[in-house]
């Protein structure tokens, strides 16, 4: 019998009035689960001894099947904007918080089964998660970690043992496939949805908006709720009237600016390794400017501004590579209208957001690339012609910048000896094209020349944020084709590689290789 109220048993689907969250106990059925794979440097924040996962009973704690003692589970309830249209209610569906544990750096880190069974917020799907996509979100959570950027994390991904009925090609086929559980790690896993769902409830509502805004401050921007009121923080707007937004008189306005700012850097460095999301929909936006929700993301091969990984996506293609950074500006304009309507900001601070959204995305965007081409200063019209060079002739986004760090900033080399460092990367280009790339690398090689930088330095500083190993599609379905058969070496092995996405690697570049044929064939790669 399900008693509401129950955590052991209270999944049924509903509207959570009034609330942020409902206690609920993981539920996923286990047989003989087993560790497919785990990330030492999660466990190393969690101060977890690497011998603790050889337990014998690792697996069920981290399937959910047993206890963690001290743990009190639950689901948080949010709404959100899917593809633009508010959805309503959302919530974990089937995401289980475990508990926050407090590390000797007196840092609090949220632990999260993903997959392990219903909740009040399953609406009408299953809890449950299976392999592929459990692969997928645990190795990039950790492959973008080391790349610098910013990203909920992943300590360990367990198999549970039992079969999950997927139809992964929306063709009516429905096929099981291997059920698993990713336990997920963040300081906080609050989103834009998280806000936005109390703030649609009406007047009785808003003041749970203020007091979840009061508890991110309190134990996420600590630096805010201790700022210094004395000293004014004065800003004139972009408006005509060029107003003042004071962010010392009100800790909010400096939180909505913050979290906007945060996200537009976040963008940002998506941007510059060639990262698309798939689905930002409010309720997949972290308030700490996190990514968050691996789905059906995808790296970019070919450089494709148009491209989108998500198969829902089309035609419309909202989430495509090039729409991401005004996305985000969408979403921040949610977040700021949820924080005016509980009057936390007024409508010149909520603008006063958005406008810093933008200018932080252009600073932020315009020194990533700067720094990708290793170029003296930022240069608008050599790498608007770069980007649109690489569009017509499909170069690959990542092995492109690792090897043009190789170019010698010599103005004297022969025509027809600028490409060679290329060649890789320049395939099946016709001889009008290939005076366009000489046109370019001709004027690259002047500005670079101006700068007085030596070849080996900048080398040395471009391949320090141009990585040669990102988590392309390819590699990661070879992964979990591997584990589906029960080899889970793969993954383990593709983990090693992605967590040194700058280094050279020798024996490794294998993993460096453009996507083969196979992936490009319909059916040969299995997405989200
Ligand atoms: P997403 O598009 O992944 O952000 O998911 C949107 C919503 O659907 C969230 O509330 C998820 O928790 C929920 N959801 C996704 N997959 C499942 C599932 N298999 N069972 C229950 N809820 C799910
Ligand atoms: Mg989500
Ligand atoms: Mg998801």
């Amino acid at each position: 019998r399900e008693l509401p109220g129950d955590p052991r048993t209270d999944t049924m689907p509903r509207e959570v009035l009034h609330a942020c969250y409902t206690k609920v106990l993981p539920s996923a059925e286990v047989d003989k689960p087993q560790l497919v794979a785990w990330s030492e440097s999660v466990a190393d924040l969690l101060d977890l001894d690497p011998k603790e996962f050889e337990r014998p009973d690792f697996p069920l704690l981290f399937s959910g099947a047993s206890p963690l003692v001290g743990a009190v589970p639950y689901a948080q309830c949010y709404g959100g904007h899917q593809f633009g249209m508010w959805a309503g209610q959302l919530g974990d569906g089937r995401a289980i918080t475990l508990g926050e544990v407090i590390n000797s750096k007196s840092q609090r880190w949220e632990l999260q089964l993903k997959g392990a069974g219903k909740t009040p917020y399953s609406r009408f799907a299953d809890g449950l998660a299976v392999l592929r996509s459990s692969i997928r979100e645990f190795l990039c959570s950790e492959a973008m970690h080391s790349l610098g950027i910013p990203t909920t994390r992943a300590l360990c991904l367990v198999t549970t043992g039992k079969f999950v009925t997927r139809d992964m090609f929306y063709d009516g086929n429905p096929k099981d496939e291997p059920g698993a559980i990713v336990c997920r790690v963040s300081q906080s896993f609050l989103r834009f949805g998280s806000y936005q769902i109390h703030a649609s409830r009406g007047k009785e509502d808003l003041g749970i908006v203020r007091a979840l805004a009061d508890y991110a401050i309190k134990h996420h921007f600590p630096h805010i709720e201790n700022m210094d009121k004395s000293e004014s923080l004065s800003f004139s707007t972009g408006d005509e009237d060029h107003s003042v937004v004071d962010l010392t008189s009100n800790k909010y306005a400096a939180w909505a600016v913050e979290v906007a700012e945060r996200t537009a850097s976040l963008v940002a460095s998506w941007q510059g390794v060639g990262f698309t999301h798939g689905v930002l929909n409010t309720d997949n936006m972290s308030i700490l400017g996190l990514t968050i929700d691996y789905g059906p993301f995808g790296f970019l091969d070919a450089f494709d501004p148009s491209y989108t990984p998500n198969t829902t996506d089309l035609p419309g293609r909202r989430y495509c590579f090039a729409n991401q950074p005004d996305i985000g500006l969408w979403n921040i304009a949610q977040f700021a209208t949820t924080l005016s309507a509980a009057q936390l900001i007024d409508d010149k601070e909520a603008n006063y957001a958005m406008e810093r959204y933008g200018t932080k995305f252009m600073d932020e965007y315009q020194a990533i690339m700067t720094r990708k081409l290793g170029l003296p200063k930022y240069n608008k019209q050599l790498i608007s012609k770069l980007l649109n060079n690489m569009a017509v002739d499909k170069v690959d986004y990542t092995n492109f910048f690792r090897l043009l760090s190789n170019i010698r900033a010599d103005p004297s080399i022969p025509e027809e000896e600028l490409l060679i460092p290329l060649k890789a990367v320049l395939l099946d280009i016709g001889k009008e094209r290939k005076e366009a790339w000489i046109g370019w690398v001709k004027s690259y090689i002047e500005e670079l020349a101006a700068s007085g930088i030596s070849d080996e330095e900048r080398k040395a500083s471009m391949n320090a944020v141009n990585p040669k190993y990102i988590l392309r599609n390819y590699l990661c379905q070879s992964a979990i084709d591997a584990a589906e058969q029960g080899d889970f070496g793969e993954v383990r092995r593709l983990l090693k590689v992605v967590e040194r996405p700058f280094d050279e690697q020798p024996g490794m570049e294998k993993n460096a290789r453009l996507p083969p044929a196979w992936a490009y064939r319909p059916g040969g790669m299995r997405i989200p």
